[in-house]
């Protein structure tokens, strides 16, 4: 028998630690008390982008990017990955050419834009208001759902025990009680629980910076065939085409809304967001005038105080962290749950994940190290 190792969650990073800790013959079981795919993931906008302003982000993107690139082949089914192209448009004054460098650096494929060569790249965008651009032609988004259901698939056929309907009701020393009050002993315990991992941890006495916030979507009507997936920072928006025939966009902000439970119900989507959003992607894409808005949705996230994520072995002895995501999960997941699953697996850590180790000094976050 290999290593037990329990993953408490299966939403995208839990649904690939258990992949590939099964692939590499450990012993794994994992739960998760509601439907798999997760809280968080499940509501995804899944942006699969590279900009970010510091390496270890763009290092774990750039990885991100290369797994959905060859999903099908790596985990057996769809991911709905679609290479649209991506953009970042920085307010005035940002630095870009410094960040351009470094991105390439680590081996990302961008470069800057010009308002012509954008408007070139996608005649839907109004340009008027920009002066330079980040572009990066191998990003775009994928389908939530579908990931999910290919990586359970891919971890079930690895052999991993995946059960739902049931969760951690407590972790304990190696292992955790379920909420079925049966007992799950494991070598190691990867808490993957998003925003509910603080509430966890805090029964084995560690004091997590995780907070749940919630965010929005709203979906608009499309009226140009297709566009590119965009930050926006100009007008603290981020958007991408959904194959239904919707643009999907949301605010580009960190803390709107911070909730007082993970428990708690998540706030309706509003009149005043929905227009809100609406008139600033009209900003940016003018055919979006008079487009409905088809549907909406919140979902919540699990922010820590400098926007990065907590990964790697904890204090207390066998409990591994996957979780503060902070918005920036989705793309990363399949990648950083093979580097984990390596990681127990043989005891040597991932480089590229020294950057988020729990016991890390929080600096405030950086502008756009922001959520999607
Ligand atoms: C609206 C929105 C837009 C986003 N857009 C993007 C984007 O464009 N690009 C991007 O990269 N990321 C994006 N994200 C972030 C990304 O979706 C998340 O970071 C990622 O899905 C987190 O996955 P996870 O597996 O860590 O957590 P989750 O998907 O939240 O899964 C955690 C799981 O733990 C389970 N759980 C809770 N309590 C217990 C318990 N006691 N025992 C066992 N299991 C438990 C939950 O039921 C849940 O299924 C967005 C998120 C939201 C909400």
């Amino acid at each position: 028998m290999g290593t037990r190792v329990l993953v408490v969650g299966g939403g995208i990073t839990g649904l690939a630690v258990a992949v590939h800790g099964a692939r590499r013959g450990l012993d794994v079981t994992l739960v998760e008390p509601g439907p798999l795919g997760g809280l968080s993931t499940q509501k995804s906008g899944a942006l699969v982008r590279t900009h970010y302003v510091d390496r270890s982000s763009a290092k774990l993107a750039v990885r991100g990017l290369r797994d959905f690139e060859r999903f099908e082949e790596v985990y057996g089914g769809p991911s709905g990955f679609e290479a649209t192209g991506f953009a970042y448009l920085p307010e005035p004054g940002e630095p870009m050419h410094g960040r351009i460098a470094m991105l390439q650096s680590v081996g990302i494929e961008t470069m800057l834009v010009g308002p012509d060569e954008l408007r070139a790249l996608d005649p839907s965008l109004d340009v008027r208001d920009v002066e330079i651009a980040a572009f990066e032609p191998r990003s775009g988004f994928a389908d939530p759902a579908l990931t999910c259901a290919t990586l359970a698939a891919a971890a079930h056929e690895a052999g991993a025990d995946l059960r739902t309907g049931v969760g951690v009701a407590s972790l304990r020393d190696h292992g955790a009680v379920l909420s079925d009050g049966s007992v799950v002993e494991a070598d190691a315990t990867v808490l993957c629980a998003g925003a509910f991992s603080a509430e966890l941890a805090g029964g084995v006495g560690l004091d997590l910076p995780i907070r749940p916030t919630a965010v929005k979507l709203a979906f608009v009507e499309r009226r140009v065939a297709r566009h590119l997936t965009v930050i926006d920072a100009v007008n603290g928006t981020y958007l991408r085409p959904d194959p239904a025939g919707a643009t999907l966009v949301g605010r580009r902000t960190w803390t709107d809304e911070p909730m007082p439970s993970p428990h708690a119900d998540l706030p309706e989507v509003d009149d005043a967001f929905v227009a809100d959003v609406h008139e600033r992607l009209i900003r940016r894409i003018p055919s979006a005038a008079g487009g409905a808005v088809v549907s909406t949705r919140a979902g919540m996230l699990d922010m820590t105080p400098d926007g990065l994520p907590l990964v790697g072995p904890s204090d207390v002895d066998g409990l591994w962290l996957c979780c503060g995501w902070s918005g920036t999960g989705f793309k990363t997941g399949p990648s950083v749950g093979e580097a984990l699953a390596r990681w127990i697996d043989t005891g040597l850590p991932d480089r590229d994940l020294a950057g988020l180790a729990p016991d890390r000094e929080m600096v405030e976050p950086v502008a756009a190290r922001s959520p999607h």
